[in-house]
């Protein structure tokens, strides 16, 4: 399995070969076709399974074959912090480097000035988190009506940080019909629960770290991912 076998665009295999990976990982292989295909996704997976470039690269591609002439925001990434925030951000740098496409990352902690500057600039994909998001929506300095793809990562942390309830009201302000990707490193039935009321039909997927494929431990019948350092 190679990445032109998921039917990815030149520029984004060319950068993916550029940033030195030869093979998709797990998630990557499974997650990919289905984003493509315009599917809601549910995917269960822990940091270092290669998460992030497995919804950056389909998203950068469905963004580049539906109406590239635009100047709305067209996909929104919740993320619970700030280094999360520009992680992805960086991902989506790397990926599209030989796109017309561009991206933003906003969160809190830091001066609004330069975030205010910045979005007055075309933003194709915004990445935030919850509460600097919600401030800029509430002066007005950001729009969310034509979001197509909206992605909220690690779920669980959200729920843990206390930012369910500005998760929830992004989401009144972003279009039902659009496709969602979900994904959290564990899946309690809250998290479960949440994303019944957010994901239509969805494909579900799990992976595990791409640093330590074969190190599973078995623990009182469920497997666990065992952390490298351990
Ligand atoms: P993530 O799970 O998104 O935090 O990614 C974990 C690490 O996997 C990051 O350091 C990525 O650079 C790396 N990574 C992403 N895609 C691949 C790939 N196809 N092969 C190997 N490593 C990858």
């Amino acid at each position: 399995m190679n990445f032109k076998n998921l039917n990815l665009i030149n520029p984004i295999i060319r950068a993916v070969t550029e940033a030195g990976y030869a093979k998709p990982t797990e998630i990557q292989y499974t997650a990919i076709p289905y984003i493509l295909a315009g599917k809601d996704i549910i995917g269960c997976a822990q940091t270092g399974t290669g998460t992030t470039a497995a919804f950056v690269m389909p998203i950068l591609q469905l963004l580049k074959k539906y109406t590239p002439d635009h100047s709305e925001i067209r996909t929104l990434i919740l993320t619970p912090t700030k280094e999360l925030a520009i992680q992805i951000e960086n991902n989506f740098g790397i990926y599209s480097k030989y796109l017309p496409l561009s991206q933003l990352s906003i969160f809190g902690g830091v001066s609004i000035g330069g975030q205010l500057a910045a979005l007055r600039k075309r933003v194709d994909i915004l990445v935030a988190t919850p509460g600097r998001l919600l401030d800029l929506i509430n002066q007005r300095h950001i729009d969310l009506s034509k979001i197509e793809i909206f992605v909220l990562d690690e779920a669980d942390r959200m729920i843990d940080m206390g930012l369910m309830n500005d998760v929830k009201k992004i989401l009144q302000l972003i279009p039902r019909k659009r496709q969602t990707l979900f994904f959290s490193s564990t899946m309690s039935l809250s998290v479960r629960k949440f994303s019944e009321t957010i994901l239509s039909n969805p494909v579900e997927v799990t992976a595990v770290p791409v640093t330590s494929p074969a190190k599973m431990i078995r623990h009182v019948g469920k497997e666990y991912a065992k952390p490298d350092r351990l």
